[in-house]
């Protein structure tokens, strides 16, 4: 089964694709992960997208699809789930190409729901293990107080270059402008659900569960 979380910046879709990695054993496909490494590796590609991401714009279409093309013709067998991808029609567009170029097929998209007040707090609140990736939350979900990581045990926590009010804004304004049509695209192909993103993280997962399995 291949899938597209979809929501604003701190709707939880990176904390639900690890979920349904772990239980699911499916594969996390994060272009804001990916865009990341590459800034942290210095390559000529990652020195081009920093700013780009400091600023909360969107990287251009052919860097973010050119990413996926690679993972996916990699290992095209695995049940992908896309977080942070697609985000423009054009990358919608793309996706589906790829897909069908490996034989594969987009079974659902789900949305997380969730109200614009929330995601300042959930965002600026927001820091990640630096080993593994574990998503905490200072308000919901607080780094434990031995300061190890639940997940691998990781003691380095960091906090995102982009995860602060101004250029939440923006991105916010880009999910708007740029993302969201993707909503009435996806509902137009039969594939679009949506659930409630604004619960614990349990009440989400069984939300998209839901939507998965029912
Ligand atoms: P994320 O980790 O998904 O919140 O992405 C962090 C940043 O990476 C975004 O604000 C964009 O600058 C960039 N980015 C990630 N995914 C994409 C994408 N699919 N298209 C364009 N830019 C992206």
């Amino acid at each position: 089964m291949n899938i597209i979380l979809l929501g604003p910046p701190g709707a939880g879709k990176g904390t639900q694709a690890r979920i349904l990695v772990d239980e699911r054993g499916m594969t996390q496909l994060s272009t804001g992960d990916m865009l990341r490494e590459a800034k942290d590796s210095g390559t000529e590609m990652g020195k081009k997208v920093a700013e780009v991401m400091a600023r909360g714009e969107l990287v251009t279409d052919e860097i973010v699809i050119g990413l996926i093309r690679e993972k996916l013709e990699a290992d095209p067998t695995r049940g992908y789930i896309f977080d942070g991808f697609p985000r423009t029609l054009k990358q919608a567009d793309a996706l589906a190409e790829l897909l069908d170029e490996q034989g594969l097929t987009l079974d659902r998209v789900v949305e997380l729901r969730v109200d614009d007040e929330a995601l300042v707090s959930r965002i600026t609140a927001r820091s990640t293990c630096s080993t593994c990736g574990e998503v905490y939350n200072d308000l919901t979900k607080p780094i434990p107080s031995d300061g190890t990581c639940t997940n691998c045990g990781g003691t380095e926590f960091k906090r995102r270059a982009d995860d602060n009010e101004d250029s939440l804004k923006k991105r916010l304004m880009e999910y708007y402008k740029q993302t969201s049509p993707l909503v009435g695209y996806y509902y137009a192909k039969g594939q679009y659900s949506r659930t409630d993103g604004m619960g614990e993280i349990d009440a989400v997962k069984a939300g998209i569960a839901e939507k998965l399995d029912g």
